[in-house]
């Protein structure tokens, strides 16, 4: 199962119920955090997330509403006799700066951090048993990645198949392990005994223009996080300061035909969200303005 955890949801400025931008996702046992503003181990503390099971950073960016979070977040691990490394993403040219923010002190980190610059490209950035992290770009006043989690297909047993075969006990570990399997001189093959599950994706998507690379990359997907800054009665300064209003948030969902939007990256201007949430619930039903805390399990 994954579950995602909002932990900071506002943009540029915290407010007093929104803290700066983190999106945590967890599957068994691993935590990989994407983006961390100012607060963000406060956050963790606060939603139950371990930094201990922290295994990658992504930062799509290097404004300091999503990084600065980084130096307080390391330490603590630190303090806590962190030994396990740690990998943290940024777009290619900011390692720098990272390593910079990171080392400032000259603290000292019990345990390995490898700082890995990002492509201006779609790239894979990190390959699971089960599942891949990669990048594309996003459309940003500096070069900006935004993520996809993505879930391999897998397979399943079906009763009503394997039965047919007559497959018991040890014969579903050799049939998964070699593909195939003889029974009474008869040859099974894996897909004739199994249904293929399709891998869930999320992807997120912060700072950024509403663009096609971020369509490309929701495609089919579960969970879209797309940043909202403003709403279209803003929409020009949206252009200028190159972010999205939700509904043009909601237009790169509609095209990509994801299952779900989830917004984020709010404007401290706007107190109450509804008004955001309905504008882009006119183009995508059932489109969400995130909070703090707000948990989705997928
Ligand atoms: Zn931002
Ligand atoms: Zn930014």
């Amino acid at each position: 199962m994954l579950r995602v955890t909002f932990l900071g949801t506002s943009g540029a400025t915290p407010t007093k119920s929104r803290s700066l931008p983190s999106v945590s996702i967890e599957r068994e046992g691993s935590v990989f955090l994407f983006d961390c503003g100012e607060g963000t181990q406060m956050q963790m503390m606060k939603y139950g997330i371990s930094p201990q099971k922290v295994k990658a950073i992504f930062i799509s960016h290097m404004h300091g509403d999503h990084v600065i979070g980084l130096a307080g977040l390391l330490r603590s691990m630190a303090l806590n006799a962190r030994k396990e490394e740690i990998s943290i993403f940024i777009p290619k040219g900011y390692e720098g700066g990272i390593r910079a923010l990171i080392s400032f002190d000259k603290a000292m980190f019990g345990y390995k951090i490898n700082v890995i610059g990002i492509p201006h490209r779609v790239s894979k950035l990190l390959d699971g048993k089960d599942f891949a992290i990669s990048s594309f770009p996003l459309k940003h006043t500096l070069p900006s990645s935004g993520f996809a989690f993505r879930e391999k297909d897998r397979r399943r047993f079906v009763k009503s198949k394997y039965e047919k075969y007559k497959i018991k006990g040890t014969d579903f570990s050799r049939i998964s392990k070699t593909g195939k399997l003889k029974i009474d001189g008869r040859t099974i093959a894996l897909k004739d005994v199994t249904e293929v599950v399709k891998g869930k994706a999320i992807i997120y998507a912060s700072d950024t223009r509403p663009s096609k690379a971020t369509a490309k990359a929701s495609s089919n997907a579960s969970l879209l996080i797309h940043e909202s800054s403003y709403m279209s009665s803003e929409k020009d300064l949206a252009a200028e300061r190159m972010h999205s209003t939700a509904a043009e948030a909601a237009e790169v969902a509609r095209e990509s035909g994801v299952e779900m939007l989830v917004l984020t990256h709010i404007s401290a201007r706007y107190k109450d969200a509804k008004p955001m949430e309905k504008e882009a619930q006119e183009i995508f039903p059932g489109a969400k303005v995130a909070n703090d805390g707000d948990v989705i399990s997928l």
